[in-house]
């Protein structure tokens, strides 16, 4: 199959959480050709089951096929299934307030190939969980360490998409961080370790006033899903939003931060203290 197109899938069955089989060959085991996606279903007060914008997933998991060079599920194809498995899975939907459940698309090079190459065959498969919050502060501030020798993404990588590489690259960063007391690591970009990127798994939002920045998506930064519905909330109540290159004095100057994903929702990070050691502390 050529990079990015439509894959030829085998229509899934619905089968209980357990191991699957893999090639020890596989192309996601060797050369991590893998690419994933995360979104939640939630349980309104009349019962039913709420899926937050499952096309913008299928579409940004198809967007990332074509960096991995691997053929993904259409749009239908990938809505359909996630459909399917929440529905399989319906009675896993927290009450509302109560968390709500998080679903992972994966999409994996699973055929067997021995020397550097996209696989020979692809597997699309989706699991769910039922999760509460993120962070354990919960939706209190969290305090993030800015990170200076660690990069997450540079120019012409992978950082864009959301490839299950990205995140091996930022298990020391944020292993280290957590053991000295922060809830997760900012990264800054590789080229002048000075910009804003992204924290390990959500956007960055810079209030000052009535304007809100956060970093523009030029490639090193995933374009998150909820980060797109803050810019439309926050412009349809008379913000001022930009995109541009925030740096991190522009930050310790903020009226608020925040950070945004599937996963952390909306989190507020505390007031900035600490200058000479890039951290934010709680107040
Ligand atoms: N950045 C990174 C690196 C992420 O893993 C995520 C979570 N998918 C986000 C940002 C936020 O994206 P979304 O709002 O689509 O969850």
């Amino acid at each position: 199959a050529k990079c990015g197109t439509d894959g030829n899938f085998s229509s899934g069955e619905i089968v209980p959480f357990g191991p699957i089989a893999l090639s020890p060959s596989a192309g996601v085991l060797n050369y991590g050709q893998g690419l994933f996606e995360g979104l939640k279903a939630y349980r309104k007060t009349d019962g039913s089951v709420l899926l937050f914008r499952p096309e913008e997933n299928a579409i940004r998991m198809k967007n990332g096929s074509d960096r991995m060079c691997m053929p993904a599920p259409t749009v239908e194809q990938f809505v359909d299934a996630v459909k399917q498995t929440v529905l399989a899975n319906k009675r896993w939907v927290p009450p509302t307030g109560k968390g709500s459940l998080y679903i992972r698309p994966l999409l994996i090079g699973s055929g067997a190939i021995l020397g550097l190459a996209p696989a020979p065959e692809y597997t699309f498969l989706i699991y769910v969980s039922p999760v509460g919050n993120y962070f354990k502060e919960g939706l209190a501030p969290i305090n993030l360490i800015i990170e200076d020798n660690f990069h997450r993404a540079a120019p012409g990588g992978t950082g864009g998409v959301k490839t299950i590489g990205n995140y091996a690259s930022v298990l020391k960063a944020q292993r280290t961080a957590k053991d000295k007391g922060y809830s997760d690591v900012l990264y800054l970009d590789a080229v002048h370790n000075k910009y804003l990127e992204e924290v390990s798994s959500c956007n960055i939002f810079v209030v000052k006033g009535n304007a809100i920045s956060t970093p523009a998506i030029e490639g090193t930064i995933l374009p998150g899903i909820t980060r797109k519905s803050i810019i439309e909330v926050a412009e349809s109540k008379g913000y001022k939003v930009e995109e541009r290159h925030v740096s991190v004095d522009e930050l310790l100057d903020a009226d608020e931060v925040f950070c945004t994903g599937t996963a952390v929702v909306v989190s507020p990070m505390g007031h900035t203290e600490d200058r000479m050691g890039w951290t934010m502390q709680l107040n």
